[in-house]
């Protein structure tokens, strides 16, 4: 085989590893993003509890206040009974006094009502909490995962590229430029195996004398279509 072709071949090889290991190593941050969306979810939902505690609080607090307006209101009352002179009166007072004792039974049930909610919210805050550290502990072991992968893939593409510059150096100049611009131009894909008189970069069928030509192996030639070198692989 001419030497050059078989070093384009080698070259060829090399490239698709490192393209490969490239999309391996943008695929990481992608994956962990993934990992992170419930971590984000849980987050938010947690930060609407925390509103949701902060407007219970505050309703609780009000309501808290009114019972004290009330009993202040209460305690007014049942002071002026030294004043009342007449039973129609004291029968009046009564009837006061028991519609603001209604009013303050309302409001204490409100109050047990808030405090209802504010248990049914903080064990939703509760499971959520521990899905967050669920999620975050599987984010972690995933990101130390990946770390490690990553690091493997970045020592082999050290390898990969040592490899290549030698091959480089190995190869005529011209031949090198004219790979790098198809590489460039046709996806990554300078060189290709003509199999069964088909380009395998392009799927044109090769005419039949140009094949014969190929088939030795002898010279750098393209495909007519796609312009990809082409090569034949013996499988013998
Ligand atoms: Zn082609």
């Amino acid at each position: 085989m001419n030497d050059q072709l078989e070093r384009l071949i080698k070259l060829q090889e090399i490239d698709s590893k490192i393209l490969a290991i490239n999309r391996i190593i943008a695929e990481f941050p992608l994956k962990i993003a993934e990992a992170e969306l419930p971590l984000k979810e849980s987050l938010a939902f947690l930060g609407n509890v925390k509103q949701k505690f902060e407007s219970l609080d505050k309703r609780k607090r009000d309501k808290e206040r009114a019972l004290d307006d009330i009993d202040d209101k209460i305690k007014k009352l049942k002071a002026r009974t030294v004043d009342i002179k007449t039973n129609k009166e004291y029968q009046a007072l009564l009837k006061e006094i028991e519609s603001i004792e209604k009013e303050r039974s309302a409001i204490e049930e409100e109050i047990l009502a808030i405090m209802i909610e504010t248990d049914t919210v903080s064990k939703q805050s509760k499971s959520e909490e521990s899905k967050f550290i669920r999620d975050k502990e599987k984010v972690e072991a995933l990101k130390k995962k990946l770390e490690g992968e990553k690091s493997e893939v970045e020592k082999d593409l050290i390898a990969v590229k040592e490899i290549r510059s030698k091959i480089i150096d190995a190869i005529d100049r011209e031949i090198h430029d004219e790979y790098i611009e198809l590489f460039k131009a046709l996806n990554g894909i300078a060189v290709t195996e003509a199999k069964e008189e088909i380009c395998q970069g392009c799927n044109m069928n090769i005419p039949p004398q140009l094949f014969v030509e190929l088939k030795k192996n002898e010279e750098i030639m393209h495909c007519p279509q796609c312009r990809r070198i082409l090569y034949f692989k013996n499988s013998a």
